[in-house]
Parts: structure tokens; sequence; C-alpha cells
């Protein structure tokens, strides 16, 4: 019997055919925005498939067309992502927000009901906040720690229970590490679906993914990523991915084709570089992370961590940390004790790891949520998502552990 191979085995390879690139080893860069059909018939047989005149015959492979619709270092790095998740269908695009709005686009009408965690990453939490209110889709949020009756309620009390249409999650948290219980969500959902409107799941799984965390086996409909993150991991590139079962994501790559924001060949082919590295990148920047979270913890001009892995056993965050995480991740955010100027001198001290946005690279960032990246979200609604003055967020990469500890450790000393 053939033993099925790991997926950090199979991101050198699979999907790829070198005899069709003339024997080159890795997939080259195939730069170029239309294909050539062997005859007119081929052309009209590869449109009735693309445009779903027709259903594909069996061993029918999409011909390749034109790049909005397909194009090989696409494909291959699609077929390879699938397999983190083992996703049927998998999606790239341009960037992490057109991911989650061509989703939010595709499966949202007006009039429906959208229920969203809280706290959400800056750039979902605006989209969902100022752009969907307008064409007629009414949001409610729930926060971590709210039960399956906290729920129902908010959903009973909006009036619009019937018009519940998807259920949109981001755990762990941006930037506050708060996890949110999936399979509760999916009860959730499936009592709100009925035979004509089914009320779908989505993951965005950016902070765990695609190694500690796999939402589409806990339920979820849709897993979403942003690839500038970790799946990327270099800071060289802006990208995301969706992910789900053949039938949801067809309708994805259509609406994909007429907003034409898929990832252009170049973005596919860093990717596709980055996957090689993905698991000893992340496997390095999660033990480094853990080192660094136990080092803040015992500070004493650190006041909290916020980090799965210092949970304590009888928190209920802890089980379902435990449930839904293969490790706690590379993220760690704290509160520094006293406010925005501790912070900021902390911040402005750093010199090995760097003051910016983003997560998930080869070298370690520091940001200030509050003023940075979560300055969009209105004050009174940032407090009671806990994103004070005093929090800072880290996101740790695969430097030597020594020597982050030593420049987090100098920049508190100047507080
Ligand atoms: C960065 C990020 C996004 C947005 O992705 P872009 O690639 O910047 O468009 C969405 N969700 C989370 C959790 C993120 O960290």
């Amino acid at each position: 019997m053939v033993q099925k191979m790991h997926p950090e085995s199979l991101m050198m390879s699979y999907g790829y055919k070198p005899a069709l690139s003339e024997g080159a080893v890795k997939c080259p860069i195939f730069q170029t925005s239309t294909f050539c059909f062997k005859s007119a018939e081929e052309g009209k047989a590869f449109f009735e498939v693309a445009y779903g005149l027709r259903d594909k015959k069996p061993a029918e492979e999409l011909g390749l067309i034109y790049s909005r619709i397909n194009n090989p270092d696409l494909e291959i790095l699609e077929n390879r992502l699938t397999l983190w998740d083992e996703a049927e269908e998998c999606a790239v695009f341009e960037s992490g927000m057109s991911a989650i709005s061509t989703l939010l686009l595709e499966f949202l009408s007006p009039g429906d009901l959208l229920m969203v965690s809280s706290p959400l990453y800056g750039g979902t939490d605006h989209f969902v906040n100022h752009f969907l209110p307008k064409i007629g889709i009414d949001v409610i949020e729930f926060k971590p720690r709210q039960t399956y009756e906290d729920m129902t309620a908010l959903i009973e009390n909006s009036g619009k229970a019937d018009k519940l249409a998807m259920i949109y999650l981001e755990t762990p948290a941006n930037p506050t590490n708060d996890l949110i219980d999936i399979q509760c969500c999916k009860e959730i959902a499936e009592k709100y679906s009925r035979e004509d409107k089914k009320v779908y799941l989505a993951v965005d799984n950016t902070y765990m993914g695609p190694l500690w965390q796999h939402p589409l086996n806990l339920g979820a409909d849709f897993v979403l990523y942003s690839a500038t993150k970790y799946i990327g991991g270099h800071s060289d590139v802006i990208a995301g991915a969706c992910l789900g079962s053949k039938e949801v994501m067809t309708r994805i790559k259509n609406l994909r084709t007429f907003l034409g924001n898929m990832a252009g060949p170049w973005t596919g082919w860093l990717l596709l570089r980055s996957l090689e590295t993905l698991k000893v990148r992340m496997e390095q920047q999660a033990k480094n992370a853990e080192v660094i979270a136990n080092f803040l913890n015992n500070h004493p001009k650190v006041e909290k961590v916020y980090y799965p892995g210092l949970l304590s056993a009888d928190d209920e965050q802890y089980e379902i940390y435990k449930r839904q995480c293969s490790s706690p991740g590379a993220m760690v955010s704290f509160d520094i004790k006293g406010g925005e100027k501790e912070a900021f001198t902390f911040l402005n001290n750093l010199k090995l790891v760097k003051l910016a946005v983003s997560l998930g690279s080869t070298e370690s960032l520091g940001e200030h949520p509050a003023t940075m990246t979560h300055a969009g979200v209105e004050p009174h609604h940032r407090a009671a998502m806990n994103i004070t003055d005093k929090l800072i967020r880290l996101s740790i990469g695969v430097e030597n552990v020594y020597d982050l500890e030593n420049d987090i450790g100098n920049a508190l000393s100047k507080v």
C-alpha cells in the first residue's frame, strides 16, 4: 500500500509536471496574459467548461485560457494549499482583503444578516461595518467568551433571525489572541439553516494556519487567509486565499473572474517558493514565541501577556485552545505597565525587532494596535475589545531567540 505523504513532503512537487516545462525542476513563472489554443474546437471546449455551459467530462481539466481565469502558477499553488486544510478547492487572490470581500459579496445579499466575532482584523472590521450596511446587509457581533445561549439571544433580538446568512469568525483574534469556539458556531449555523437557505460558517485562519488549526475539519464551510502573513512569510508579497468545498468554491471563483482580483503569476510563484519552507519557518517561530512569552510573563514591566500557551487549565478558553489548535502559534501580545507613552518608548527602543505592522514573517515585528492596525476602530468599540493604549503586539520570527530576548529586554529597560 502506498503511504499518503504529508503536505510538507509535497510542497516541492505536487501538481507540477516538469515534462510540460522543458524538464525544469521548478515551476517557471508563466508571465503571460493569454494562452494559445491548439484549434478553434479546443478553444470552444475550454470556454464551455470555464463558463459552466456544460459539465466537465470525466477526467477533463479546465484548459488554459486567459490569466484572469487561470494560470499554471496560480493553479499549482491552489492545489498545494488544499493539502494543508484537506480542502477540495482553493482560490488565491491578490490580497487577504480581496479573498474576504469576495466571499462576503458572493454569499450575502441585501436584507441578509451577518454575525461576526469581535475583535476582527481592522480591514475586515471596516468592510463589514462601513461597506456592507451601505448595500443593505445588517451586521451583529458577539464577543469571545459569549455562550451558545448569548449568541442565539443576540440573533433573536436582532429581529432578523430568519435572515441570518453567515457567521464569520477570526480565531485566535487579532490582536488579543482571544479564542472562539468554532464547533459552537457551527451548531448555531445549523440551527438557523433551512432547506432553502444554508447559514454558512467562515473562519479567518491567518493567525494559526495552515499548520496549527484546520477549521474545515471543525465544521466551517470556508477558511480564509491573508497569505501575506505566514504563507508568504517573508514580508515581500500581498496575497490571500479562500478554501472550501468544490460547490462553494465554484461560486467564489466565478465572482473572482468577474471582479478580476485573482493573484498574478509572479505572486503565485513567490508563494510556491514560500510554501516549501512553510512548516520549518512556522515551527521555529512557534518555538521562539514560547520563550519570548515566558520571558515577558516574568518581566516586572509587563502587566499581562496574551498568548494561548499561557492559558491556565481552569480557563474556559483553555478547553477551546486544546480542542482547536495544535500549537500556541507565534503571535504574542502584552499589556505594558503604563499607557501609550510607555508602549511607544518600548517600541522606539527595539533594534532587532522591527517597528511595523503585519505578521507571520521571518523577521520579528512589533506594533501598537490602538494607534496603528486598529486605529480605524471606534474608540468605545476598541475599549470593549480590550485593545488599550498599553497593548503591544509582537509577531515572532526565526531569529536567534536569545538575541530576540535581549532586544526586547533592552527596550523594556528603557521604559
Ligand atoms: C492581514 C490580515 C488580513 C488582511 O490581509 P491582506 O493580505 O493585508 O489584505 C485579514 N485577516 C487577518 C487576520 C490579517 O492579519
